[in-house]
């Protein structure tokens, strides 16, 4: 997007807002389908928790994506845009038995990642197709609050444990129609992901039911220069190569399928701040915009990086700042980066803010969440307004009880 369309979008929405450049998640979704051309069958399930608004699900609707929900709440949300029950699936973690019950019986795709849940579904439900969640204990690398297919994890149920899988199974006459992982967000090195891919195929040899196999998601996108991306392109070649072989092997077409979250919609997004305040100390250059981790808390919570650039300045000299949120604790989204020259009231455009972004905003320090806007073919739409004090209020019940405490003191 051009600096001119965020800054028309600041003006006319306000900030802080976040908006989303609809043709580059569709470009995305183009790519990673063109890698896996030669798959007969691919599924692409987008990751609802990266961000979540139902302009968003009804857009991944349209390009023919399902979704990967972990709450009854996703699973509602892509129902009311819209999407069949059929083409999402279920990928919860720790939720209750009657959470997963209750997904179920509106015709989604159930994947258990427990063998205490997969015994007590089996038994009640032995007609419903399930899938299984893996964990390969592959680690991922990266951030260890993102890497979730190492030997601790809590999540998958391990494939050491394929010998009490197959007794559930046995035992429930419970019906296996996918195999699946999801072993973290930041794979760097394709061969790694191969690798614990042969461990699914190897699982997969046990079911003799299967529709699918879905290899989660594990997509590193590029947040700053000098990154490294998955190459998809080859991914997609030499994942395709093993899994039209394996299908041969198991002598039927199945489904491949992939949850990408970030991948999607990480860099479709840009977070707009204005400058409240720049602050001169004795050692650092403070620029202190109007919001803070409580609309965008990956820096703090993952140390994420993200670009920030000053749009209304965008060819000023550059200067280093540290860019800092209003909220009153420690809340830095950058130390020392180097942004051209800003001055107060100046907009700054955070990069990188699609995916995690809105999803984990909260209302801390009592402050409304933002809007956000949909960029579509040269044209802005509001997709949410930003909270009133309406919202920060409607669920609290006011008590009329302290009379006596004021009386008593009195
Ligand atoms: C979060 C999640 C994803 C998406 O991960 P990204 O890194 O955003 O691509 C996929 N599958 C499952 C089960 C998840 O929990």
């Amino acid at each position: 997007m051009e600096n001119e369309n965020l800054l028309a979008i600041a003006k006319e929405y306000g900030s802080p807002v976040y908006v989303y450049d609809s043709s580059k998640i569709i470009s995305q979704y183009n790519r990673l389908s063109k890698a896996f051309q030669k798959v007969k069958r691919l599924k692409l399930n987008y990751a609802v928790k990266a961000l979540s608004n139902i302009a968003i699900l009804k857009l991944m609707n349209s390009l023919g994506a399902g979704l990967d929900t972990v709450s009854i709440q996703e699973v509602q949300l892509g129902l009311k845009a819209g999407v069949n029950p059929n083409d999402i699936i279920f990928t919860p973690n720790g939720v209750s038995l009657e959470e997963i019950e209750s997904v179920s019986a509106l015709g989604v795709q159930i994947n258990i990642d427990n063998l205490s849940i997969l015994e007590q579904f089996g038994t009640k439900h032995p007609n419903v197709p399930v899938c299984i969640r893996i964990n390969p204990h592959v680690l991922a690398g990266g951030n260890s609050k993102i890497s979730v297919g190492h030997i601790d994890s809590k999540f998958g149920i391990s494939i050491h444990q394929i010998p009490h899988i197959l007794r559930i199974v046995e035992n429930t006459g419970m019906n296996i129609n996918g195999i699946h992982m999801h072993t973290g967000s930041d794979i760097l090195d394709i061969e790694v992901f191969l690798y614990a891919s042969e461990i699914l195929f190897d699982t997969a040899k046990h079911f003799k039911n299967l529709d699918f196999i879905d290899f989660g998601s594990g997509f590193k996108v590029p947040y700053k220069a000098g990154d490294i991306e998955t190459n998809i392109e080859e991914f997609g070649t030499k994942l395709t190569k093993r899994f039209n072989d394996f299908c041969k092997e198991y002598g039927k077409e199945l489904t491949l399928g992939f949850e990408p979250g970030k991948f999607l919609v990480s860099d479709a997004g840009y977070f707009l701040a204005k400058v409240n305040v720049v602050k001169q100390t004795t050692s650092t250059v403070f620029a202190g915009i109007d919001t803070g981790f409580n609309h965008l808390i990956r820096p703090m919570f993952y140390n994420s990086h993200h670009e920030i650039i000053n749009i209304s300045n965008p060819n000023g000299k550059e200067r280093f700042y540290s860019v800092v949120g209003y909220i009153c604790e420690t809340d830095t989204f950058a130390t020392n980066r180097r942004i051209s020259e800003i001055k107060e009231s100046d907009i700054l455009a955070f990069k990188n803010a699609g995916a995690y972004c809105f999803s984990m905003t909260s209302n801390y320090n009592s402050r409304y969440r933002p809007a956000e806007v949909l960029w579509h073919e040269g044209k802005a739409h509001l997709i949410r307004k930003r909270e009133t004090f309406e919202d920060l209020i409607k669920n609290q019940v006011d008590l009329d009880i302290f009379n006596e405490i004021e009386e008593s003191i009195s």
